[in-house]
């Protein structure tokens, strides 16, 4: 009688609920497939990079956008392996000519950085790479899909029957957006920061980056705070735990510089 007791509890688990992330170990709240997670936000991300580019708003600078390809190639190459499962992942980046100091990573690796950004912070690479590097950490730690759960959560009319059969993806595509402004958890930006800043150093970028990297974005917090900021909310203690970080992080930029 016991078992399929178990493969009732273990279907539940995997239509709803929570689960085990593979590379933190949380528990996540998970209302979505992995599958349907990242089919979803390649369709955002199509549709996000069609209208910038209709309004004019995809970077023609080439310099800039070979500057954070190259830095972004030797992140996903440490990403693939601190997360296997990443190396199927249609990886991209593009760079948004807008004034926002902005920078994301959908759950399957589809990437912006805005000008805005780049600019009014002045990002050396080694900055931009703790920024994307954090912004990929959210992504292998499926911070997405716990983003996406959380917006279905929220959308309580929706037909979440229909939406866990996985046949609507065009009903997913709009929670893919909507999850892209919902504040991550503290939790979520801990281990970001944790992650992302290993990431950063296995590929060669300097950790202490990181710490000036928060420092300036808590500089521009003063005409009102960055949008990066309205989705990615401080630990009280983020600098100092990012600081706490450098010393066992050092090793691993200095081999790898
Ligand atoms: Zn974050």
């Amino acid at each position: 009688m016991k078992y399929p007791l178990i493969a009732t509890a273990l279907l539940a688990a995997s239509l709803v609920g929570c689960q085990a992330n593979p590379v933190s170990g949380r528990q996540q709240l998970v209302l979505v497939s992995e599958e349907q997670t990242q089919a979803s936000s390649a369709q955002a991300y199509t549709q996000t990079l069609s209208e910038a580019q209709k309004q004019g708003k995809l970077s023609t600078d080439a310099a800039l956008n070979n500057r954070v390809s190259r830095i972004t190639d030797r992140l996903i190459a440490e990403a693939k392996l601190m997360y296997p499962p990443s190396r199927d992942w249609q990886w991209s980046v593009a760079v948004i000519d807008e004034p926002t100091l902005n920078a994301w990573c959908m759950p399957g690796g589809k990437m912006a950085i805005y000008t805005g950004i780049v600019q009014k912070l002045k990002l050396t690479d080694d900055e931009i790479a703790q920024i994307m590097g954090h912004e990929i950490a959210h992504a292998l730690l499926g911070h997405g899909r716990e983003r996406m759960s959380r917006a279905i959560a929220m959308q309580g009319g929706m037909q979440i029957g229909s939406i866990l059969a996985g046949r609507d993806l065009s009903i997913l595509a709009p929670v893919a957006d909507i999850a892209l402004t919902l504040p991550h958890s503290r939790a979520s930006e801990s281990e970001a920061d944790r992650y992302g800043i290993e990431l950063a150093a296995r590929a060669g970028f300097d950790p202490r980056a990181a710490v000036r990297l928060w420092e300036k974005m808590d500089a521009a917090s003063g005409n009102g705070p960055p949008q990066f900021l309205s989705t990615h909310p401080a630990p009280g203690n983020r600098i100092q735990a990012l600081n706490a970080l450098v010393p066992q992080m050092m090793p691993i930029y200095e081999k790898a510089r």
